[in-house]
């Protein structure tokens, strides 16, 4: 364990080395600002990096990570990333990436106590009881388990569209679409699910907040 703690201070120190031997001012460029076009919601799974998968470089996607990639009402701290990122940094994309073999969806098809994660999992299975005649009709667990990752997706972004914050940027005129991506841990493929949301008419009427 002390070795690791040890290696990753000298990869740090290895990586700022590397990055001023090919461009002197990359920090300083970098501490004046971010303008990324992208906002990544993803796994807290260490196997899913948000930048790595899209090569994306310092700078260029506000990352919000939590157990399977959740856009729950009532988060906080889901609110104010997504506010920040739309009010203030003006991000063009809401992306939604999820991963085939999450533990969270795991989780959620069984019955098990695990702790207070519990109240977090049990919104991924209001995704299954949304969607249980479909998942209950598949035979095989695994396909079962990977249909409930990408339906998992595709009902966060379209929460992400309830929010007052994403129908206010629409209702401004403001250029926002939201996606939906599940990531391959076998392949490192992604899978665009092809929920691209632009606008409020892609949601029931209820949802559709006036102004
Ligand atoms: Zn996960």
């Amino acid at each position: 364990m002390v070795d690791f703690y040890k290696k990753i201070l000298d990869n740090n120190k290895r990586w700022v080395e590397t990055s001023l031997e090919s461009d002197p001012n990359y920090f300083q460029d970098l501490a004046k600002g971010q303008t990324p076009p992208l906002l990544w919601i993803g796994c807290s799974d260490s196997r899913v990096p948000a930048n790595e998968i899209i090569g994306a470089k310092p700078g260029e996607v506000f990352v919000h990570r939590n157990i399977a990639n959740m856009v729950i009402h009532s988060d906080m701290n889901m609110l104010s990333v997504l506010d920040y990122a739309v009010n203030v940094l003006k991000v063009k994309h809401v992306l939604v990436c999820g991963h085939y073999g999450c533990g969270g969806v795991k989780a959620a098809l069984g019955n098990d106590s695990i702790g207070i994660i519990d109240n977090w999992i049990r919104h991924i299975k209001d995704v299954y009881r949304l969607h249980n005649k479909y998942l209950d009709s598949i035979i095989d667990e695994n396909e079962r388990f990977n249909k409930f990752v990408e339906l998992n997706v595709k009902e966060q972004v379209f929460d992400l569209a309830k929010t007052s914050i994403v129908q206010a940027a629409w209702r401004n005129g403001q250029e926002l679409t939201l996606h939906g991506w599940v990531y391959g841990l076998n392949s490192g493929f992604v899978t665009d699910l092809d929920v691209n949301i632009s606008s409020e008419r892609d949601l029931d009427k209820v949802y559709q907040l006036k102004f």
